[in-house]
């Protein structure tokens, strides 16, 4: 069979990324071959997430919706020539992460919809509401005269600036298993693989054998920085040696362009690495704001490829929750705990000239 090259069949002509970058590769649909398609969503920042879907005879699987309405619904439409001759009768979700689930709403009457039970549990703890809250919060501080308060409150809001989460209804996926399962999609096989938790409590990825493509949901950032939002690494780094095992030529990460192993491997180098300074700075008695800060900045970090990939500042997050490893402790964060590690997350971008989005730091540091 000849190989298929990918190409946007649907693009949705945006110039811009929502950050106001330089897209890497076309907003769309992309076509894969095999009755596989992708949403790719550049350059893979914050919300900026890709679903999939797979198509049988007659009916079709999405997986992953976007992080509200008004991106699900274009994407639907992208997908509408495609969804006429094969309906979605099934959705999946990879993770609880709300830029892969917020945009379930629109379709849940139609499918079933299925994650994994870990997954299912933690989406209540993921509500529209803390979004709006975290926005409002933005606008508040960016009124603030003190710089790091306006720095803070700059790099909330503008995270936030693209979506219009009023009016996401909360809707979790209503079917949920453990482990690995088989399911069918109009005389398709596909297998549903739980591999969490690493980046969340309940990731999960979608393997198409005879297609041998992979959506990898979150396991995989590709050209934006992972985040580890549960851990342990060593978690995250097995699904990544899983997929090294799987026969794979193809893969949709949840974040970034499509790729294949080198971008496994390149993932794997970078929790690898990141495992190691941590390690060493923890040991050394660091604190975890001058950990990540000395991490992202050091001549070792910039050796690598990822170095150049967008929010580097996502380094503290993956520090802090490195930490609670070593301690032994529960990742386990309040709302107000992960809106502290945010504020420094927010006030290290501000310490990276080079941090992509740029639009994401104030432009007047002095302020
Ligand atoms: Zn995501």
């Amino acid at each position: 069979m000849a190989k298929h090259v990918p190409s946007c069949i649907a693009p949705t002509g945006a110039r811009k990324t929502r950050f106001r970058e330089e897209p890497a590769y076309a907003e769309g649909l992309w076509e894969l071959g095999n009755s596989l398609y992708a949403w790719m969503v550049p350059n893979g920042s914050w919300g900026e997430s890709n679903s999939g879907l797979i198509v049988g005879d007659g009916q079709s699987l999405l997986i992953d919706t976007l992080w509200d309405i008004n991106h699900t619904q274009a994407m639907l439409d992208g997908m509408e020539p495609i969804l006429r001759k094969a309906p979605l009768s099934m959705l999946v979700n990879t993770h609880a992460d709300g830029d892969h689930f917020w945009g379930n709403q629109l379709i849940e009457d139609h499918v079933v919809s299925i994650t994994s039970q870990a997954a299912r549990d933690e989406m209540d703890h993921h509500k529209p509401s803390s979004m709006i809250a975290f926005a409002n919060l933005g606008k508040y501080l960016r009124q603030m005269p003190l710089s790091r308060m306006h720095h803070v409150g700059h790099w909330f809001e503008t995270l936030c600036m693209p979506y219009e989460f009023r009016g996401v209804k909360h809707t979790p996926a209503r079917e949920t298993f453990s482990g690995t399962v088989w399911k069918d999609i109009g005389g398709r096989r596909l297998q549903l693989i739980e591999v969490g938790p690493a980046h969340t409590k309940g990731d999960l990825m979608v393997y198409v054998p005879d297609a041998k493509t992979l959506f990898a949901g979150d396991i995989l950032f590709i050209g934006s920085t992972p985040v580890m939002w549960a851990g342990p690494v060593e978690n995250w780094i097995r699904a990544l040696d899983l997929i090294l095992g799987l026969e794979v030529e193809m893969i949709v990460p949840g974040h970034g362009p499509l790729t294949d192993k080198d971008g496994v491997r390149m993932v794997k180098t970078y929790w690898e690495f990141v495992n190691g300074a941590a390690r060493k700075c923890f040991d050394s008695g660091t604190s975890v704001a001058k950990a990540a800060h000395e991490i992202v900045t050091s001549a070792a970090f910039a050796s690598y490829g990822f170095s150049n990939w967008d929010s580097p500042e996502r380094m503290m997050t993956n520090v802090h929750l490195l930490y609670c490893q070593f301690r032994g402790k529960n990742s386990r964060m309040s709302v107000p705990a992960k809106i502290n590690l945010m504020r420094k997350q927010a006030l290290l971008a501000h310490q990276l000239p080079n941090a992509r989005p740029a639009v994401m730091r104030t432009r007047d540091a002095s302020l």
